[in-house]
């Protein structure tokens, strides 16, 4: 077996001051809930982070997960005696890239320990991890506030009563969750407790996951609600999906997370002693542990009784904690270096060449689009997310996809407004392809192919709603192998070479004509609505839908559908 090589030591540049400023920004200052009067939750957590691609830390083999038991074992896995650790440059390599995107500090020199327990599933009796010299320290998320909620509030849409009223809207408020450091670890085996062995009861052990390379994030305690919880994992699973570090899917077991809760009085917060609820594996089961934690402890204070430090388990049918064990008969896990594997130097080139491949993180992202083109934070929010996978999905997507097209668009043509390309991307073209089960990544549709059309509508050759009605029949016709020779540009070229070209003589009593069927149109649907159009005077706006409904339907989908709403709005005052 070869021995671990001394790898050479190598200084790590110092990260610009920038990195540094927030890790060191003041404690969060607490934040009034009417759901706990009086008291604040401080919130801090652990986290698992599977990597990319399943390497093992310290041997040859990939982790599976779904494979046959006990096939993906090297040696050095099941602990045979005489087998040394060597390790893998592919999980480093992930990790780093984590801690950059993290912006976290790279330690020129990190070290190793092993953490002693006895468990069926981790054969050596110790799993070696990276307490005491991690790979790096310090780092921060920037983490959207969340609206608060209040007593009683309903999740979801507010109710009709509430528009108008004090709902707080999600904003462009941030916090800033620091950290403590990333480290990486080897993950255990699985085991399985089987009550009908033939032997009688037993416990199987399965390895493929044995010394699989997981990276442990510990934040500092800086969250102050469920709610500020699941939005600080939400951006922390976009940042390891966009750096290529992991799928970070919680219902895969790719990020697993344990929260520490602590209740106080607003008076002195953080002096209260914290709680450790174990592995969730869900964002809406940590919001579900968190808020279950802080009621149960804020009942316990109030009883005037005191919250013992403890570790507990979580219930998901329930969704309540329950009591594992007590910290005073937490194991003692006789840390020590591990005397195998020598200390691991970074060298600052390869720290230096890592930075260059992390790329835009989604929130720089979407603040660079939003600064660049002057659009919503809502719209540009839904382009930036595309392509993301989300929980549940498969694979993890296609990062950056939503910005990629549109800049291509609107980079590609004269006329195209941002706000018009967005437009059509987010709600025609998604529209369309997620009608026919496709994505923006899987789409027959090139983004040249959409700015051609778009142009084809502000050059008048076509309107809104004929355009649609072309980009429909195109996306279903290629979804069935129809979608012809020349793609989508010679669709276009076909359906343009047949009608006239725009010029000033021709166009404007076509323009007129056009003009005076809808008027006639409109005229007609107002006519026959009377309740409808009372409706909208009243000020339902939303009722004109149903009348732009009809007018599609009256004119065989040749109205322009946006055009007859705003006049539709225009007629009847609203
Ligand atoms: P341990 O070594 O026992 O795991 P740490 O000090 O490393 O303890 O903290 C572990 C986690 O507990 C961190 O995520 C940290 O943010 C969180 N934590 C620390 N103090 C508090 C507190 N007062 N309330 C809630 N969480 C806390
Ligand atoms: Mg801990």
């Amino acid at each position: 077996m070869p021995r671990p090589r001394l790898r050479t030591l190598a200084l790590v540049a110092p990260s610009p001051a920038s990195h540094r400023t927030a890790s060191t920004a003041a404690p969060l200052q607490p934040r009034h809930d009417t759901r706990w009067q009086g008291w604040q939750p401080t919130i801090g957590l652990e986290l698992h982070v599977q990597l990319k691609g399943n390497p093992k830390l310290f041997s040859h083999e990939t982790a599976t997960y779904d494979a046959t038991p006990n096939t993906h074992v090297a040696p050095f896995d099941a602990a045979l005696p005489g087998t040394l650790p060597t390790l893998h440059p592919t999980p480093l390599r992930l990790a780093l890239l984590a801690s950059l995107a993290l912006k976290s500090q790279i330690n020129s020199l990190s070290r190793f320990d092993r953490k002693h327990y006895f468990y069926p599933d981790l054969t050596p009796g110790w799993q070696i991890t990276q307490r005491y010299s991690p790979l790096a320290t310090g780092g921060y998320v920037r983490v959207r506030t969340p609206p608060l909620r209040s007593k009683g509030a309903k999740k979801g849409k507010g109710k009709a009563g509430d528009e108008g009223g004090a709902k707080q809207e999600e904003g462009d408020e941030f916090f800033t969750v620091r950290l403590e450091q990333v480290q990486l670890e080897q993950d255990t085996a699985k085991s399985f407790h089987d009550p009908s062995l033939p032997s009688g009861p037993g416990t199987l052990v399965d390895l493929n996951r044995a010394g699989a390379a997981l990276i442990e994030i510990v934040t500092k305690p800086d969250m102050r609600s469920p709610e500020e919880a699941a939005a600080f994992v939400k951006a922390l699973q976009s940042i390891l999906r966009s750096s290529g570090v992991s799928g970070a899917n919680m219902d895969k077991g790719e990020l697993r997370c344990d929260v520490n809760v602590s209740v106080s009085p607003l008076s002195s917060p953080g002096s209260g002693t914290r709680c450790e609820v174990k592995n969730l594996n869900g964002v809406r089961f940590i919001s579900a542990a968190i808020e279950s934690e802080i009621q149960r402890q804020i009942a316990l204070l109030q009883k005037g009784e005191e919250v013992e430090s403890s570790t507990l388990g979580f219930s998901a049918l329930t969704l309540s904690t329950f009591h594992l064990r007590s910290k005073e008969s937490s194991p003692d896990y006789r840390y020590m270096p591990d005397p195998e594997l020598s200390p691991l130097a970074v060298p600052a080139e390869l720290v230096s060449k890592l930075r260059g491949e992390v790329g835009e993180l989604p929130l720089e992202r979407e603040e660079r689009v939003r600064e660049t083109y002057g659009l919503g934070r809502r719209e540009v929010g839904v382009l930036v997310a595309l392509g993301e996978g989300e929980e549940g999905a498969e694979g993890e997507g296609d990062q950056g996809v939503g910005v990629r097209w549109f800049e291509e668009i609107v980079k590609g043509g004269e006329a195209r407004e941002p706000e018009v390309v967005m437009n059509w991307l987010i709600h025609t073209l998604l529209g369309v392809l997620t009608r026919n089960s496709c994505t923006l990544s899987t789409s027959p549709l090139s983004p040249s192919d959409l700015g051609a059309l778009i142009d084809a509508v502000t050059s008048k050759r076509m309107n809104g709603t004929e355009a649609k009605a072309v980009l429909g029949e195109y996306v279903a016709a290629s979804r069935e192998g129809r979608g012809g020779k020349g793609g989508f540009a010679e669709v276009l070229r076909r359906e343009l070479a047949a009608r006239p070209a725009p010029s000033p003589s021709s166009s404007a009593p076509d323009a007129a004509a056009q003009d005076n069927d809808l008027t006639a149109l409109i005229d007609s649907i107002i006519s026959s609505h009377p309740l409808e159009v009372s409706k909208i005077r009243a000020g339902q706006t939303k009722v004109i839908q149903r009348l732009v409904g009809e007018a599609m339907k009256r004119s065989k989908g040749r109205a322009d559908a946006r055009r007859v709403a705003e006049e539709i709005g225009r007629r009847l005052g609203v």
